[in-house]
C-alpha cells in the first residue's frame, strides 16, 4: 500500500492550478479580468497556437508598483480583499489572489509593468515557480503578462486540451464576451498574427455589437432598459431574424460580469413566444443589475454560474424587460403605447390635459404637421405624428450618421434649434413650454435617431406592389430589389392576432353582437368553466353565460362567422379553459387569442382579390416594422429573394 505523504509545495501547487486554469481560456479569462480591475481602457489579448504556447495580455491599466511585483504572484496575494462582496469576487470566487499564482505554477510568465508615477517600468518572469530578478525597462503605464507554454510541466493536463482551433474558439468567446461586456474598454484580439476582433471603446454596446458580430446584428437589434425594485435590466435583444439553432450568441451579466444562467437565457426565451420558430433561441447581450446581496454565493466559482437571492422576482423583471423591448416598436398594438406614453409624459397628457395651452399647441402644431385620419387610437396617432414631427430636423443627421459618437451631441443640438424654431419664445412662460415641448420633441427625436442608426429609413421607401397569387396560398410581392412570398393565411393569421391582443391589452373588448345567439350545451365542468372566466372570456370579445340547466348562450364573440365555426370556437375556447396549463396568464390568454385569430384568418388555397392581396402586404409590413415576422406558432410569413439572387441564378452576374 502507498505510504500517506505530505505533497510537496509544487505538487500541490500543480494540481491546485489545474482546478483553476483549465485551458487557455481561463488564463485570459483571468489576465483580463485585472486588466480591466487596473481601470485598463486598452486591452489587447494575443495568442499563439490556442493560447497553449504563447499569450499576452497588455493592457494600459495603472501597472504593479515595483515592490508588489514579487507578491501579485504568491498565493493569495491580492490588493481587492475589500471588494469581497462585489460580485466580481463572488464570478471568480475561487481565484481570489490566487490566478497569478496558479499560472505560474504550469506555465512561464513574464510581467512587464509600469505605473503613473514611475519613470521607467519592471520587467520579471516567473519559471515554474522560481522568480527571476527584476530588470528596469522602458515601457508605457500599464502592464503586460505574457504566459508561455501552458501546462508544458503537467503532461496530465496537457491532455486535456484540444485542438488548438477549438482553443482559440474558446479564447475568442471569452474575450468577445467580455468585450461585450465592457463597451466602454477598447478590445483587441489577434490570433496567430491576426486581428479577429477590435472594438472601439466607446461605450455603446451597439458598437461593440458592430464590431464583433457585424452590421446584421447592430441593425437588427432592439434596446432592452428596464427597471423594478431596484433591479435593472439593459442591454439588446436581436430581431426573430437573428435567431440561431443554439445558444451560443446569447450573452448574460450580472452587474457588468459576464456569467452564465440557464434560466435567465429561458426566461427571455419565454418573452419571444410567439415571435420565434421553436428551436430558434434569440441573440442577446443584457445585463441585470442589482444590489450584491442578492446574489448568491454559493456556486462554485470556476464555473461562472450564479444564483439570485429572489430568483422569481428578477425572472420576472427580465421577462418585463426583454417583452418591454421586443413590443415597443410596436407601439401602437398594445399597453406598451401607453407605457411607452406615459414614460414620456407626452400622449397620456396630451389626451388628459388638452386645455392646458401648452400641450394643445404641441397638439395643434402636430395635427397640422400630420393629419389625424387613418391613425387608430390617440397612442397610434402620437407615435406616428411625433416621428414624422422630428422628421425634417433627423434628414439633416442622417448622412453623417457614420460619426455615431456624435450623434448624441447632434442630437442635443438639432432638439434644441427644433424648439426655438417650432416654439419662438413669445409672450408664454417661456420655461414650461420649453420644458413640455422638450420632453415631447426628445422622445420623437430619440425614437428617430434609433430608427436611424438601426439603419431602418426613417421615411417609408417605396411600397411595396403585388404581383400576384401563387397555388391561391402565396402572395407575391416585390419591392424595391426585392422579391417576397407571403403565406397568406400565416400573415392574415398574425394580423388578426395582434388586433385581438391589443383589444384585449386595452381592455376594449372587440366582442360583435351575434343576430340569432347561439345555445349550446354542456358539461358542468365546461359551465363552470365559463362562470369562472366570465370576465376574461367577456375582455376577449365573447360574451357567454348560463343558460338555463346545462347550457350555454354566446350573444357576441370577437368576430363574426357562421353558427358552426362559433359553436367550434367556443367549445375549442372552453376546452382550454378547463385545462388550463400553467404558462403563466398572459401566454394562456394568448392561446386562446390565437384560436380566434387561427379560426377567422383567411385560409390557404383561398383565391385572393388584388385590393385583399394589398391589403395583407400592408399588414406584413406593418407587423414587420414591429418586428414580428412569424405566425403567432412560431413559423414564418414571409419569404424573400432579392434580384441579386436572381441575377445569379440567371448568370447575368456571377
Ligand atoms: P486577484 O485578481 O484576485 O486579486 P490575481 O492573482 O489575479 O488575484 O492578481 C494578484 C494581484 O496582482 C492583483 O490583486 C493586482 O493587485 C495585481 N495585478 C494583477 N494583474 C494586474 C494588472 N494587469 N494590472 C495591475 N495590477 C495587476
Ligand atoms: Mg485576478
Amino acid at each position: 500500500m502507498a505510504k500517506i505523504e505530505v505533497l510537496s509545495r509544487a505538487v500541490a501547487d500543480k494540481i491546485a492550478a489545474g482546478e483553476v486554469v483549465e485551458r487557455p481560456a481561463a488564463v485570459v479569462k483571468e489576465l483580463v479580468e485585472n486588466s480591466i480591475d487596473a481601470g485598463a481602457t486598452e486591452v489587447e489579448v494575443e495568442i499563439k497556437n490556442g493560447g497553449i504556447t504563447y499569450i499576452s495580455v497588455r493592457d494600459n491599466g495603472k501597472g504593479i508598483p515595483q515592490d508588489e511585483l514579487e507578491i501579485a504572484f504568491l498565493r493569495h496575494a491580492t490588493s481587492k480583499l475589500r471588494e469581497i462582496d462585489d460580485l466580481f469576487e463572488i464570478a471568480t470566487m475561487g481565484f481570489r489572489g490566487e490566478a497569478l499564482a496558479s499560472i505560474c505554477a504550469v506555465a512561464e510568465v513574464s510581467v512587464v509593468s509600469r505605473t503613473a508615477d514611475s519613470q521607467s517600468g519592471v520587467c520579471m518572469t516567473v519559471k515554474h515557480g522560481v522568480l527571476s530578478e527584476k530588470e528596469e525597462v522602458a515601457c508605457n503605464v500599464g502592464t503586460t503578462m505574457v504566459v508561455e507554454n501552458l501546462f508544458a510541466n503537467v503532461p496530465a493536463r496537457m491532455k486535456f486540451l484540444k485542438k488548438d482551433s477549438t482553443e482559440s474558439g474558446y479564447v475568442a468567446d471569452i474575450v468577445m464576451r467580455i468585450a461585450l461586456s465592457k463597451p466602454g474598454i477598447a478590445f483587441r484580439y489577434i490570433c496567430d498574427g491576426k486581428e479577429v476582433f477590435s472594438t472601439s471603446g466607446d461605450g455603446k454596446l451597439k458598437n461593440a455589437i458592430l464590431n464583433i458580430y457585424g452590421m446584421d446584428h447592430a441593425k437588427n437589434i432592439y434596446e432592452v432598459d428596464y427597471r423594478e425594485h431596484g433591479v435593472r435590466v439593459c442591454g439588446v435583444v436581436g430581431k426573430a431574424e437573428l435567431a440561431r439553432g443554439n445558444r451560443t450568441r446569447q450573452t448574460l451579466m450580472v452587474n457588468g460580469r459576464y456569467i452564465k444562467n440557464h434560466v435567465v437565457s429561458k426566461v427571455v426565451e419565454e418573452a419571444y413566444r410567439n415571435i420565434l420558430m421553436t428551436g430558434k433561441f434569440p441573440f442577446f447581450v443584457l445585463d441585470i443589475e442589482l444590489a450584491p446581496q442578492l446574489v448568491d454565493v454559493n456556486v462554485h466559482p470556476a464555473k461562472t454560474e450564479i444564483k439570485f437571492a429572489n430568483e422569481k422576482e428578477v425572472y420576472n423583471i427580465v421577462h418585463s424587460g426583454v417583452k418591454n423591448a421586443l413590443y415597443r416598436p410596436a407601439e401602437s398594438i398594445s399597453e406598451m403605447t401607453f407605457k411607452t406614453a406615459e414614460r414620456h409624459n407626452v400622449t397620456a397628457d396630451l389626451r388628459e390635459d388638452a386645455k392646458n395651452p401648452d400641450r394643445r399647441i404641441i397638439k395643434e402644431f402636430m395635427e397640422r404637421t400630420v393629419p389625424r385620419e387613418g391613425f387608430g387610437s390617440e397612442a397610434e396617432y402620437s407615435f406616428r405624428a411625433s416621428e414624422v414631427f422630428a422628421k425634417p430636423y433627423i434628414e439633416k443627421t442622417v448622412d453623417e450618421k457614420e460619426e455615431r459618437a456624435e450623434d448624441v451631441r447632434k442630437a442635443d443640438e438639432i432638439r434644441e434649434k427644433l424648439f426655438k424654431e417650432t416654439f419662438p419664445p413669445k409672450s408664454r412662460d417661456e420655461e414650461t413650454l420649453a420644458k413640455n415641448c422638450d420632453q415631447f420633441a426628445r422622445k420623437a427625436f430619440d425614437d428617430a435617431i434609433i430608427e436611424n442608426i438601426d439603419g431602418q429609413p426613417f421615411c417609408e421607401d417605396a411600397a411595396a406592389r403585388v404581383v400576384g397569387q401563387l397555388f391561391d396560398t402565396y402572395i407575391i410581392a416585390q419591392k424595391n430589389e426585392e422579391v417576397f412570398l407571403i403565406d397568406q393565411h400565416a400573415a392574415h393569421e398574425r394580423r388578426r392576432f395582434e388586433m385581438l391582443k391589443k383589444d384585449y391589452l386595452e381592455k376594449k373588448p372587440s366582442g360583435q353582437q351575434l343576430l340569432a345567439p347561439i345555445v349550446f350545451d354542456v358539461d358542468a365542468v365546461e359551465l363552470q368553466a365559463v362562470k369562472e372566466n366570465r370576465q376574461m372570456l367577456e375582455d376577449m370579445g365573447f360574451l357567454m353565460e348560463e343558460f338555463g340547466r346545462g347550457s350555454v348562450i354566446i350573444r357576441e364573440t370577437p368576430l363574426i362567422g357562421d353558427e358552426g365555426e362559433i359553436k367550434a370556437l367556443a367549445v375549442e375556447v372552453i376546452s382550454a379553459l378547463i385545462d388550463r396549463r400553467p404558462l403563466g396568464m398572459l401566454s394562456f390568454e394568448e392561446r386562446i387569442l390565437d384560436m380566434v385569430s387561427c379560426k377567422y384568418a383567411i385560409k390557404a388555397n383561398k383565391k385572393l382579390s388584388l385590393p385583399e392581396m394589398e391589403g395583407i402586404v400592408k399588414d406584413v409590413e406593418d407587423l414587420e416594422r414591429k418586428g414580428i415576422c412569424t405566425c403567432p406558432h412560431g413559423r414564418p410569413i414571409k419569404l424573400s429573394f432579392s434580384k441579386r439572387d436572381i441575377e445569379k441564378g440567371f448568370k447575368r452576374i456571377v
